[in-house]
């Protein structure tokens, strides 16, 4: 056959291929989701780090089981524990902003809620370079207006261990391991030595029964998410209502 000839008999095929392709994506999608892969995927977002002992110890537990995880860190903490920070990406964590003073974005001046948010996204910027730093607003609170300037995807929770308030790893590791479903993004906080206990226990626990512990940018990858600046997810696919 001629190199013509057959570029001609390829363009023929290609036509009805093409016209078969998005159904033919479509129907294999879902049998394939569920027969070929039983992995599921959760995301442990840690807030109001860094810490010297307890993020450090967080960091070693899960470099010991090959769990990644989020961590949103409030800017004035940083300059203290670079090396922390600096270790987090080097370990493949994502690294957010938690604003520079853990400020409610919902109220006060709208110019002061900018500033601390450009701030810690400057600080990691010179610390980790360039690439985009998720926010986690300050107790889930947010003003649309405030959302609207923001240029990167915000992130809330759809499992709260509420571990700040009960510093008790039985309990805290407990409502992840009877809770948590597959998408699930866990909050937690770094700076309680039981809530890193709580979260590992929890890894340990889970890992068996088939959950991945990866970063928020994997979750949405994995689901097939594009994560879209100004919006406030609580799980990939799941946006929280602003304002
Ligand atoms: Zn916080």
């Amino acid at each position: 056959m001629t190199g013509k000839k057959r570029r001609a008999l390829l363009c023929m095929l290609a036509v009805p291929l093409l016209a078969l392709a998005p159904r033919r994506e479509q129907s294999a999608a879902v049998p394939a989701m569920e027969a070929e892969e039983p992995v599921k995927y959760v995301a442990l977002t840690f807030d109001d780090g860094p810490w010297a002992e307890t993020t450090e110890q967080l960091l070693d537990g899960l470099a010991e089981r090959g769990a990644k995880a989020t961590f949103f860190l409030i800017g004035e903490q940083i300059a203290e524990h670079e090396d922390t920070v600096r270790r987090m990406a080097a370990e493949g964590h994502q690294v957010g902003s938690h604003t520079f003073t853990h400020r409610d974005l919902s109220r006060g001046d709208p110019a002061e809620r900018l500033r601390e948010i450009e701030q810690t996204d400057t600080l990691l910027r010179d610390l980790l370079g360039e690439g985009s730093y998720w926010l986690r607003p300050p107790w889930g609170f947010l003003a649309a207006e405030t959302a609207a300037a923001v240029g990167v995807p915000m992130v809330y929770w759809s499992l709260d261990t509420e571990d700040w308030r009960r510093p008790d790893a039985d309990a805290v590791a407990r409502d992840i391991i009877d809770h948590a479903r597959d998408g699930d993004i866990i909050l937690l906080h770094d700076p309680y030595p039981t809530s890193v206990e709580a979260a590992l226990r929890a890894v340990d626990a889970l890992s068996v029964q088939g959950y991945r512990f990866v970063t928020l940018e994997e979750l949405f990858r994995q689901k097939g998410i594009e994560p879209e600046p100004g919006k406030l997810y609580i799980r990939p696919g799941e946006v929280r209502k602003i304002g």
